[in-house]
Parts: C-alpha cells; sequence; structure tokens
C-alpha cells in the first residue's frame, strides 16, 4: 500500500496528514459516519460531513473539535486533495476521495445501493484503488428495497392490533429510515425507546420525513400500547424494559434475518430483511463502476469478496485487516 496504509491507529495517509476512521486517538481523523466502530472518541480534531455533526457531537461529546464539510467540497490537506461524497448508508455518510499526484484513492467506510429516504444516494467515484466494506459480501445476501421490506413490516404490525408490536433494530439510521418509509403509508404515532427518540430527533431537525414519534417512557403507567408500534435497540430484547409490554409480539429488522436460523437463534417470532450495507450484487457492481484496478476490502466477508474479485472481474484485490465491525452498531 501506499497513499494509504494500515497503521495500528487505524487507515493512514501519509502525504495528507490524516487517518480516516482511527480506532485510536489520533491527530486528525477523517470521520466517514457516526456508527460507532467507525467514530471513536479521543481525537484531537475531526472532519466530517456537515450534516452528521449533529450525530457525532450527540455520540462524541459536544466539545470535540469538528470541521463540517459539504458533499464534493474540496479540501487540501497536506500534499494532498480531499473529498466526501455520499455513501447512502446512513445520515451524513460519507466515501472519502483522497487525490495525491494525479492518483485517486477512495475509502468506501460503509454504504448501500439501494434508496434510502434518509440519506443522500450512494455517488460512483471513479478511482485507482478503492477501499470496500464487505460486511455482507456473499452472495446468498440479496436486498429488497427498503419500501417493499417497510410494507411488510406495516402489514406485520397491522396484523395482530390486540398486541402491542416490538420491532427491534439498530438506534442509528436503521429506526429513522423505518420511520421514513412508513411515512408512505401511516401517520400514526410510533412509540421509541430513549436510545432512538434523541436520534430521531436529529435527523428531524435535518428535515427527515418520517411518522410522528414518541418516548415509551413519557408514556402514562397505565398506558399498554395495545396496537401500537415500537421500535426498541436489539439491547433491549429480553431486557426488564420488554416486562412494560404484555404479550407483545416481536420482529428484529436486520441484513442478518437473511440467513436462516438466524431469527430462530435469537427467538424473535419475525425477521425482516433490512440493511443498510450493500448487498453481493451491490458491492460487486460498485467496484466494477469504480473502475478501481486494486481493490482492499475490509469488514466480514473480506476473503471471499477479494477472492471472487480476483479470479472473475480480474482486478488486483485483497483482504485488508481492520477494526471495523459490519452492522453490529446500536
Ligand atoms: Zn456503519
Ligand atoms: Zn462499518
Amino acid at each position: 500500500m501506499s497513499l494509504i496504509s494500515v497503521l495500528p491507529e487505524g487507515l493512514y495517509c501519509q502525504a495528507g496528514g490524516f487517518f480516516i476512521d482511527p480506532w485510536k486517538p489520533v491527530e486528525l481523523a477523517l470521520i466517514t459516519h457516526a456508527h460507532s466502530d467507525h467514530a471513536r472518541s479521543g481525537c484531537q480534531k475531526y472532519m466530517a460531513t456537515e450534516i452528521s455533526a449533529g450525530i457525532l457531537h450527540k455520540r462524541l461529546g459536544e466539545t470535540i473539535n469538528l470541521t463540517g464539510t459539504q458533499y464534493g467540497e474540496p479540501l487540501r490537506l497536506g500534499e494532498t486533495q480531499v473529498s466526501f461524497h455520499p455513501a447512502g448508508h446512513v445520515l451524513g455518510s460519507a466515501q472519502i476521495r483522497v487525490e495525491h499526484q494525479g492518483e485517486v484513492w477512495v475509502v468506501s467506510g460503509d454504504y448501500k445501493r439501494c434508496a434510502d429516504p434518509t440519506c443522500a444516494e450512494f455517488e460512483v467515484i471513479p478511482c485507482n484503488t478503492f477501499i470496500t466494506e464487505a460486511t455482507f459480501g456473499l452472495p446468498i445476501y440479496h436486498w429488497e428495497t427498503g419500501a417493499q421490506t417497510c410494507q411488510e413490516i406495516y402489514d406485520w404490525w397491522q396484523g395482530d392490533l390486540d398486541r402491542p408490536s416490538l420491532l427491534f433494530c439498530y438506534a442509528f439510521g436503521k429506526a429513522q429510515r423505518v420511520l421514513a418509509e412508513l411515512c408512505h403509508l401511516t401517520n400514526q404515532m410510533v412509540y421509541v425507546h430513549g436510545a432512538i427518540q434523541g436520534l430521531t430527533e436529529i435527523y428531524r431537525r435535518v428535515g427527515v420525513e418520517m411518522v410522528p414519534t414518541a418516548p415509551i417512557s413519557e408514556q402514562p403507567r397505565s398506558y399498554k400500547f395495545k396496537g401500537d408500534l415500537i421500535l426498541a435497540p436489539p439491547s433491549a430484547y429480553r431486557s426488564n424494559w420488554m416486562k412494560r409490554f404484555p404479550q407483545p409480539q416481536t420482529a428484529f429488522a436486520s441484513g442478518w434475518m437473511a440467513v436462516r436460523g438466524a431469527r430462530r437463534r435469537r427467538g424473535y417470532e419475525r425477521g425482516f430483511v433490512l440493511s443498510d450495507h450493500a448487498d453481493w450484487q451491490g458491492l460487486v457492481q460498485t467496484v466494477r463502476q469504480t473502475g478501481a484496478q486494486t481493490v482492499y476490502v475490509t469488514h466480514g466477508q473480506s476473503q471471499v469478496l477479494s477472492r471472487y474479485l480476483q479470479e472473475v472481474e480480474g482486478v488486483n484485490a485483497q483482504p485488508l485487516d481492520t477494526l471495523f465491525e459490519g452492522e453490529g452498531d446500536i
């Protein structure tokens, strides 16, 4: 590797004097998005998209030294030109393009290719070297649209109005995507766990349209949530928090629900396949579209995807060891 290499602190660009999504405190951190395995505390300076500032401040503290940037805005860092481009993953998520002496590298962060009403659509950036994630880098992963999956969620909710419907999903990104997709189907109040409410307010403040929400904690103790939809993070599943809801129907929305047995193992009654990462086709198509001759693969199925890219697509691909965790954020 040359322009960007892996140090113990994270992905490092020497010519630019910065790290991208470092997993240890460094001087200057460029952040692709605010999920906890990409945005960690303790850095002296942060740069990220302006629209992700609200979430980054909530997660890393109001006092962090953060410079916001617009999508596509060229920035001079050291000897490099850097810009952030939409990744279609969560609010404010970006791929980071680094140019140095005519050579272009793109670090994807996490990304997806399906439409998502809560964030800007993924932009293909031509490059020489592409560092891609591969959280769902197996041919078995294929996503329906978010609109279709959220229709299924709506039908499941409406299918049993005698009980509360508890839908578990990641608090940042997934929950807001469900709330935004539901807008096309209803404007009924959806109740949310405390971990979701604050993040949802930040989405609302930057203009993302969602169904109305109310925190569960603010409802009277006598209220039983019969026929209501409730969103909560996976960490609340089987916790004391669930005692509030008599005999609920339960479901989990995640890309992992595509794997037979995952739902049953975790004990949810229903699984909805909804991911904020690219599926297999999305990954392969994206690598093709960038025109990159060299591809480094991080997260999850990096071996399988890099072997496929080498043998079938004929690009110089190899796995890259990082501490990114895939779809595990809550
Ligand atoms: Zn992420
Ligand atoms: Zn990630």
